[in-house]
């Protein structure tokens, strides 16, 4: 498939209606959620109804040749809001790890669990960092045994910041199998709904996406099937003896999940920051000071010529990874880092500008950038820190072992 900027009618649908749904569902709900820090469920179950969350939505996202279908929804609803778009989106997290890891089997059993049905959605939860194991994956320390007498899998550790830890149907969850392999003796298992041993979780009080449910999750001897350990054991024991021989690897189940997300993430920030320019862009064009309106400042109008032109840069770098994900080019210079990197950074700069555009006001809660300048900054934080991204990118231009 040719990379194209013109949008064929279906993309061009697609936009518009996650737009639609962002404009009159999400938004008007966005100040609400944010305050009550809860999962917004009446949304995320109108989403459900209209069919923008769920297996098929995504499935269809997925299947765009070009790659771009999933970036135009991600940028229309984060547009709306990032917290509820998040409360929407995190699922996808353990549905791409499924993918990613999963056999066709496992993909058909355990996703459309992850989403539950209109009439009673469900989420699911990506678990992989842990306190001393964030950008370090290496360092995990959550164990996973293997019970050969009962085929069962043993999970035992502790998780941070999951996304849905805790409230979701579905929990993926990344441990260590052979912890002097470091990351290439990791693998990732699916935890049933009600399993028992996962509890104790403790929700976490955050800056931003306050929609969004995050929290801490202990696993004490979580015993679970051995079909539940992704991509099975034989492909398993098959990673770990190439590993023990010193040949290189295959990528590891957590950085493969993240490679998969990580132009779907730049786009959720590209909507929130578009949704601040926009919202500043209209207030500096009314706000009156010293007898005209303050965009008729090249301070202020080129600020906004800053924050629109940083936008589309971001943006084409998002698609330009995208295609490349969906049409297997190599990342050679790291592309889908660049995309997460650029889109991440521009969110925290054009949220904070959008602010300053609007000088008093935009520190009140009374106007959404104010939000929209909290919920951004997770955009160089998560999914691998712009620190990451760029370490990533370095290593791939040089051939380098950078540190
Ligand atoms: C709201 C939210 C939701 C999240 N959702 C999920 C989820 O669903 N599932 C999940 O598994 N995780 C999730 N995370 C975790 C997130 O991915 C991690 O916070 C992130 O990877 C960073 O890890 P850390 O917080 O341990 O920071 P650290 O790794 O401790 O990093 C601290 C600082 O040191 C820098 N640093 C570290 N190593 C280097 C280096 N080698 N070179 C240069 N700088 C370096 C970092 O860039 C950062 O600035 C979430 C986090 C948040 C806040």
């Amino acid at each position: 498939m040719e990379f194209w900027l013109d949008l064929n009618e279906e993309q061009r649908d697609l936009r518009e209606w996650v737009h639609g749904f962002a404009e009159g569902v999400v938004r008007p709900a966005a100040a609400e959620w944010d305050e009550r820090e809860e999962t917004p469920w009446p949304v995320i179950q109108e989403a459900a109804k209209i069919g923008l969350y769920g297996f098929e939505f995504l499935a269809n996202t997925w299947s765009d040749p070009t790659g771009l279908s999933l970036p135009l929804a991600n940028e229309e609803l984060f547009w709306g809001d990032a917290g509820i778009g998040m409360a929407i989106s995190g699922t996808a997290l353990a549905v791409a790890a499924i993918y990613g890891s999963g056999t066709p089997e496992q993909l058909v059993e355990w996703v459309p669990q992850c989403f539950g049905d209109a009439a009673d959605p469900k989420v699911g939860a990506f678990c992989t960092t842990e306190p001393e194991a964030g950008s370090d994956v290496a360092a995990m320390r959550t164990r996973a045994r293997y019970d050969q007498a009962k085929d069962e899998w043993v999970l035992t550790g502790q998780k941070a910041y999951a996304t849905n830890g805790g409230i979701a149907e579905v929990h993926v969850v990344t441990a260590s199998v052979d912890p002097e392999l470091g990351a290439r003796g990791q693998a990732a298992f699916v935890v049933p709904p009600g399993t028992p041993g996962l509890a104790g979780t403790r929700k976490l009080r955050k800056l931003g996406l306050r929609a969004s449910h995050t929290a801490d999750i202990f696993l004490d001897e979580v015993r679970v099937p051995g079909s539940c350990l992704l991509g099975g054991k034989e492909a398993l024991d098959e990673r770990l003896a190439r590993a023990r021989s010193g040949q290189r690897a295959s990528r590891q189940a957590a950085m493969r999940t993240f490679e998969l997300s990580r132009p779907a993430v730049g786009a959720q920030a590209i909507g929130i920051a578009r949704a601040a320019y926009e919202y500043a862009l209209e207030y500096a064009r009314t706000r009156v000071q010293f007898g005209r309106p303050i965009i008729e400042n090249q301070a202020i109008a080129f600020a906004l010529a800053d924050m629109r032109t940083e936008i589309d840069a971001a943006r084409l770098l998002v698609w330009r990874a995208a295609w490349m994900g969906r049409n297997d080019r190599p990342f050679t210079a790291g592309e889908g880092s660049m995309s997460k990197l650029k889109a991440g950074e521009v969110a925290v700069a054009t949220t904070e500008k959008a602010v300053q555009i609007l000088g008093g006001a935009g520190y009140l809660r009374d106007h959404p950038v104010e939000r929209m300048y909290r919920d951004a900054k997770i955009y160089t934080i998560f999914e691998g820190t712009s620190e990451i991204q760029r370490l990533v990118i370095s290593r791939a231009i040089s051939g380098m072992p950078i540190r």
